[in-house]
């Protein structure tokens, strides 16, 4: 289906990007635009104004911070995460990037979009809350930061309200991460996904069975500092029960919970076993 009419804008600066989005109530950041363009087409979303941000450098970008600590610009492609030297410090973005759709879609979608949009079914938004991320958001009135469990807040609802852009992504120091997942075909949409961080504790989200990423807090209780087969495996159970999952072709809600519990068991003993 073609496009309805839209206004375009390519602004040079942050400050006259934020200026545009301020100034008309139906105006959109587009970003990568593979999901914003894809709503507009299927007319699911029906912005007056694109406010184009491929010429924002500032927004662009990794830095290796040290200790595995890093910071990701909003508009840093898939494709950069899986290349770039500095992502390597924190190699686990790489590994779930490289495992996102396809090349196209990786060369164009970056991980403000994919963390913007909050499809439930994205892979970023579990990672990004088991390594704990803070989100800078600039808007009219200056910067502030939130972090990655306050950030998402429904399904394509995030803390990043109309006006605002998501500047930067800033991970903390660590690098004991681990991401499983059971996909529709490969590199396909999650049906459930799992990610684990390894810092003193265990940090566990789950990803596919709510609007946001849910923290598997009990199992990360009786984890403890103990990372072995057993402990990890008996600390999984009952974390189905815990959860509301949604049922469809793809598969039941029941099917879910089970795999909320064999995949975060798997994402805990891949962090362990990372060097
Ligand atoms: C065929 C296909 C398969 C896919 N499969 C997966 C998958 O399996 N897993 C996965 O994780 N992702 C998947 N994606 C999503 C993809 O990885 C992108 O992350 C996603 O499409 C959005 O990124 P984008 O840069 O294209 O954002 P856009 O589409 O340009 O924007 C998305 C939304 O975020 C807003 N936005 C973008 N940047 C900012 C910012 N800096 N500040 C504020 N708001 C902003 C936009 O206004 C818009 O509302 C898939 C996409 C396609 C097309």
């Amino acid at each position: 289906m073609l496009l309805r009419e839209v206004e375009y804008a390519r602004p040079a600066s942050v400050q006259e990007a934020l200026r545009l989005l301020g100034a008309n109530d139906g105006a959109r950041a587009l970003a990568g635009g593979q999901t914003l363009i894809n709503v507009m087409k299927a007319r699911a979303a029906s912005p007056d104004v694109l406010v184009d941000l491929q010429d924002l450098d500032d927004l662009r970008g990794v830095r290796d911070l040290g200790n595995g600590s890093v910071e990701l610009g909003a508009m840093t492609t898939c494709s950069q995460l899986v290349r770039d030297e500095a992502a390597g410090a924190r190699s686990i973005l790489g590994e779930v990037a490289g495992r996102i759709a396809d090349v196209q879609v990786r060369n164009r979608g970056t991980i403000g979009g994919n963390v913007c949009s909050n499809d439930p079914t994205n892979h970023f938004p579990p990672l990004l809350v088991a390594l704990d991320a803070t989100f800078t958001i600039r808007g009219a009135h200056g910067e502030r930061t939130v972090p990655a469990h306050e950030f998402f807040l429904g399904v394509y609802m995030t803390a990043a309200g109309p006006g605002e852009l998501l500047t930067k992504i800033t991970i903390p120091p660590g690098g004991q991460d681990g991401f499983a997942a059971v996909t529709i075909g490969k590199d396909g949409t999650g049906i459930v996904t799992a990610a684990a961080s390894l810092n003193g504790g265990a940090r566990v989200a789950i990803g596919c069975v709510d609007a946001v990423p849910v923290r598997a807090s009990a199992m990360e209780e009786r984890i403890g500092a103990d990372f072995s087969d057993e402990r990890v495996r008996a600390a999984a159970e009952g974390l189905g029960a815990t959860l509301d999952p949604p049922s469809d072709v793809h598969a039941s809600a029941d099917y879910r919970r089970h795999l909320a519990e064999v995949l975060a068991v798997r994402a805990v003993v891949a962090a362990r076993e990372r060097r």
